[in-house]
């Protein structure tokens, strides 16, 4: 088939797969080239923990740059801005344009509005995770100047934003402080969730002294203050955003195929229905038969499916089939030491469980850390 430049678009949970079998490309005579904004790609599971200090950027992130590096794949810092599949190539932010002859997207999701705020300013969207560490430390600097009592407003009441706001109390009283945290949920906390589940975390965050807002959105976002729709002005050293996540948009303003929720369309190979050389994974895609949920556990299991069919697919060889599974399972950390399990209408609590997350967890990145992460700080 000759030799083929295979560019992945994004660093993230899916191509992880792709970049620890880099070597595989290259010894076939292909050229693997990634793109992605910055050396460290985090694992998004273990982000509200790194936030309430459970755990260290070390215990998370991978370093995407040296792991594709040291197996002959080359790297282009940047951010893909645009796809022309008509001609094969990615237009950069920069400007630059990497021609391919097979892409592949693992852009994750976006924040609505995020790009109006940024941690400078005391906001902080919970994407990309690493905005979390900021956070981590801007608590942290709060904590010394407001005598321990920052007020901190958390906005979005689903997963996300009960676990940022339990890791918030956590971080706040094991340094002694008095919690002044507002999760400002929107609609119900924990929408679409069993009732039980609700009630446990509902529990856990007010029981620590956080007050939750169930019902009114936020209306309007600005440094040091938070409006809702009902009046209210909540005032905030520090503000969180995890109100919802949406496809990337350049997606659809790339003409591209793409679902009603502006995803990536694609079959059960993982390639656009549209472009047969184009393929991607996790947040960012749709199968064209069947709507999954958008969580890392699907990017997870995408992941070596996705880079044998790009492996496949420069080779000539016939590509293999995604299978999502059956019912996945989900352990909140709310900082308190406990995890709260969901699978399904499956509820439980307790201890146990969060070590048993903090071993999946632990598992999981340790199969994908092959570039000495764990010992750097
Ligand atoms: C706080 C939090 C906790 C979560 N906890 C869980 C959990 O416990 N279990 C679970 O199943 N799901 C969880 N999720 C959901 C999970 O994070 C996502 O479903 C998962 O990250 C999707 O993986 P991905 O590889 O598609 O995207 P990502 O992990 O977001 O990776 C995308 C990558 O693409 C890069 N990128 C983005 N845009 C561009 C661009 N334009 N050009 C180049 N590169 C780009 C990014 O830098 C990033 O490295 C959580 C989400 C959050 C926010």
């Amino acid at each position: 088939m000759g030799s083929k430049h295979i560019v992945l678009a994004g660093g993230g949970h899916v191509h992880l797969g792709a970049l620890v079998h880099a070597d595989q490309f290259v010894r076939q005579g292909h050229r693997l080239t990634l793109v992605t904004p910055g050396p460290f790609h985090y694992y998004s599971g273990m982000g509200p923990g790194m936030l309430g200090g459970t755990y260290e950027p070390r215990d998370l992130w991978f370093n995407v740059e040296k792991t594709a590096k040291d197996r002959g794949a080359e790297v282009v810092f940047g951010r893909v801005t645009a796809v022309e599949a008509q001609n094969r190539s990615l237009v950069l932010a920069s400007g630059q344009r990497l021609e391919y002859d097979i892409a592949s997207l693992n852009l994750g999701s976006e924040i609505p509005g995020s790009e109006k705020f940024s941690p400078d300013s005391g906001i902080f969207p919970v994407k990309p995770i690493d905005n979390l560490l900021a956070a981590r430390h801007a608590l942290d600097r709060a904590l010394k100047l407001k005598s321990g009592s920052p007020r901190v407003v958390v906005v979005g009441g689903g997963p996300a934003g009960a676990e940022l706001c339990g890791n918030i109390l956590k971080r706040i009283l094991d340094q002694g402080g008095k919690p002044q945290v507002i999760l400002a949920a929107g609609g119900q906390l924990l929408q679409g969730y069993p009732d039980k589940a609700r009630r446990l975390v509902l529990k856990s965050l007010t029981s620590r002294g956080a007050e939750i807002i169930q019902g009114p959105l936020a209306r309007d976002i600005a440094p040091g203050r938070v409006g809702l729709e009902d009046g209210r002005s909540l005032e905030a050293d520090l503000i969180f955003l995890a109100w919802g996540t949406r496809a990337p948009r350049l997606l659809a303003e790339s003409g591209l195929p793409v679902s009603e929720d502006g995803s990536l369309l694609v079959n059960r190979h993982l390639q656009s229905v549209g472009h047969p050389e184009l393929f991607g994974g996790g947040d960012c895609v749709t199968l064209s038969d069947r709507r999954l949920d958008k969580v890392g556990v699907y990017a997870v299991r995408e992941n070596p499916v996705l880079w044998q069919n790009l492996l496949a697919k420069a080779e000539g060889r016939p590509l293999i089939s995604f299978d999502p599974g059956g019912a996945y399972l989900l352990i909140f950390n709310l900082g308190d030491g406990r995890g709260i399990l969901r699978r399904k209408d499956l509820v439980l609590s307790g201890r146990a469980l969060f070590r048993f997350k903090d071993w999946l967890d632990r598992r999981f990145v340790r199969r994908f850390q092959v570039s000495g992460e764990a010992v750097d700080s």
